[in-house]
């Protein structure tokens, strides 16, 4: 199958933070992969924007070693690198002062798509706004990508959406959450709103419940600090695992749109139930052979910040009422996966009888590692055993499907960064959406907070704390095993 690569129409980017880890590790290797795929032109440029004083080659040089340390796998074709290298420029800008707006001003073209990547921390969000337009470096068509964390409660998202609302208009602010720029998140959606197969049954009458489990084998390692004033809560679930809930629940927009699939998203969030206490494990890691416990890496050595949560989560809806959402997510686990499961409703009547055993469906649909879906058929057990039953995967694994389409599709920041200068808003999220997911999960934390909740110790390299398991066994469920 032959890759379609559309290419994008000539643009100005503008990196803030441009020499930053974001940028070196994700943005730039991402934008030369673009770049190598035809799909960013050579009339395009990237303007590198950071406190640091560098000029222009020397910026190349940075960019060159993080493409070189973070790129692609494959041999890096130096001819077209060096190529890359003459669409960079940078001009030293410092976010809550005057200094190098004007020139940085002087640098763009505004017959060409203008975008500017706010690749900062979100306190300099409202400076930037302020100075893009102070310096007329943007008008009404040029576009804002802002980072997470987009905020830290609802208060703070409100006041860093107002913030950016005084100089851009919501249809011009790209606020990017990289799951839904993962090749199979976007399946999800192909899987349920292009096939006949799976809506039909996509509700609590034919579903039993859904797993959704995001298990990373890192721990916290040199970001500590901000992730002590973070937690997995915060940092993983009122984002990524919110998105990926959303998508999996949420009624078929009308058009593949960006307000009519945000609109749905949101409806998802509103619907959401209160959780109640004892339907949430927090945990945190103790140490392992080669890396000290959660509370070394941080300065607080009595820290209640979690490092995995695991809750049950109810959606108020038609479509949803009694099938219950477990989701999971932590830092130095047994496997790094990331993994929805939809099981499916027993049969209502085993014509087997007794000896067949209990059977059912469930569809898996991986989206790290080995991108791909698996669906569980009951089929009969082969041999002479009589009527005997068994449950057998069908599996795709995208890889072997689509061959080196699938290997070499774009990875998420790249896909993102393509549709900002395509101007599609679909994959990124809307001010009230962020506002709808704080809300939701604020009186979460607040809880904790009042009630002085300890998370529990969980072994590294284990599936998070046995209470976690307790609280789905209490459902007369399991999770499913955190596996590669
Ligand atoms: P970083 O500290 O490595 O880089 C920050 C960049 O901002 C540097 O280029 C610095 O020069 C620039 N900067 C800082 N203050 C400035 C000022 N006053 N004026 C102009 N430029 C200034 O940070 P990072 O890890 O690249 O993260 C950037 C943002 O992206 C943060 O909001 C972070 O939360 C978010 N983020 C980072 C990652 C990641 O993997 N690093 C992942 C997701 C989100």
């Amino acid at each position: 199958m032959v890759s379609r690569v559309i290419p994008v129409d000539p643009f100005d980017l503008v990196i803030f933070g441009g020499t930053g880890d974001l940028a070196r590790r994700k943005i730039l290797p991402g934008l030369f992969r673009r770049f190598c795929s035809g799909q960013m032109s050579s009339e395009s440029k990237i303007i590198g924007a950071a406190r640091g004083v560098h000029t222009a080659e020397e910026f190349s040089k940075i960019v060159a070693s993080a493409i070189h340390e973070f790129g692609s796998s494959d041999a890096i074709d130096e001819s077209v690198l060096a190529e890359f290298l003459t669409r960079l420029d940078y001009v030293a800008v410092d976010a809550r002062g005057d200094t190098g707006w004007t020139e940085l001003a002087g640098k763009i073209r505004k017959n060409l798509v203008n975008a500017f990547y706010f690749s900062v921390g979100p306190s300099l969000f409202g400076d930037l706004a302020e100075r893009l337009k102070r310096f007329e470096m943007a008008d009404d068509d040029s576009r804002i990508v802002v980072e997470k964390p987009f905020g830290r409660d609802l208060a703070t998202a409100k006041a860093l959406n107002a913030s950016l609302a005084k100089h851009f208009d919501e249809t011009q602010i790209y606020r990017i959450d990289h799951y839904l720029g993962k090749e199979t998140v976007q399946n999800l959606m192909a899987v349920r709103f292009g096939n006949m197969l799976f809506e039909p049954l996509w509700n609590s009458q034919y579903i039993d419940h859904i797993q959704i489990t995001v298990a990373e084998t890192v721990g916290v390692g040199g970001r500590g600090e901000y992730y002590d004033r973070s937690g997995a809560m915060r940092d993983m679930v009122q984002n990524h695992l919110m998105q990926l809930l959303c998508l999996i629940a949420m009624e078929p927009p009308a058009k593949f749109e960006p307000d009519a699939v945000r609109d749905e998203k949101l409806k998802v969030i509103r619907a959401l139930e209160p959780v109640l206490p004892h339907h949430i494990v927090r945990g945190q890691y103790g140490p392992s052979e080669d890396d000290d416990d959660f509370r070394t890496h941080v300065e607080d050595s009595s820290s209640k910040t979690e490092s995995f949560i695991a809750m049950k989560m109810a959606i108020s809806n038609w479509r949803w009422a009694g099938t219950p959402f477990y989701l999971r997510t932590g830092k130095r686990l047994k496997a790094r996966t990331s993994e929805i499961t939809v099981v499916f409703k027993d049969a209502p009547h085993s014509i087997f009888g007794a000896d067949a055993g209990r059977h059912n469906n469930e569809l898996r649909i991986r989206l790290q590692p080995n991108e791909g879906m698996t669906l569980d058929v009951t089929i009969k057990e082969p041999g002479p055993g009589g009527m005997r039953l068994v449950d057998v995967p069908l599996d795709m694994a995208f890889a072997d499907a689509l061959g080196d389409n699938a290997i070499d599709a774009p990875d998420a920041y790249e896909r993102l960064i393509m549709d900002v200068i395509r101007g599609n808003q679909t994959l990124f999220m809307r001010g009230d959406e962020v506002e709808a997911a704080w809300a939701w999960t604020d009186p979460i934390i607040e809880g904790w907070q009042a009630r002085g909740e300890v998370p529990k110790t969980y072994d590294s390299g284990s599936e998070g704390p046995t209470d976690a398991m307790a609280m789905i066994a209490r459902d007369g469920r399991i999770w499913r095993e955190i596996k590669r």
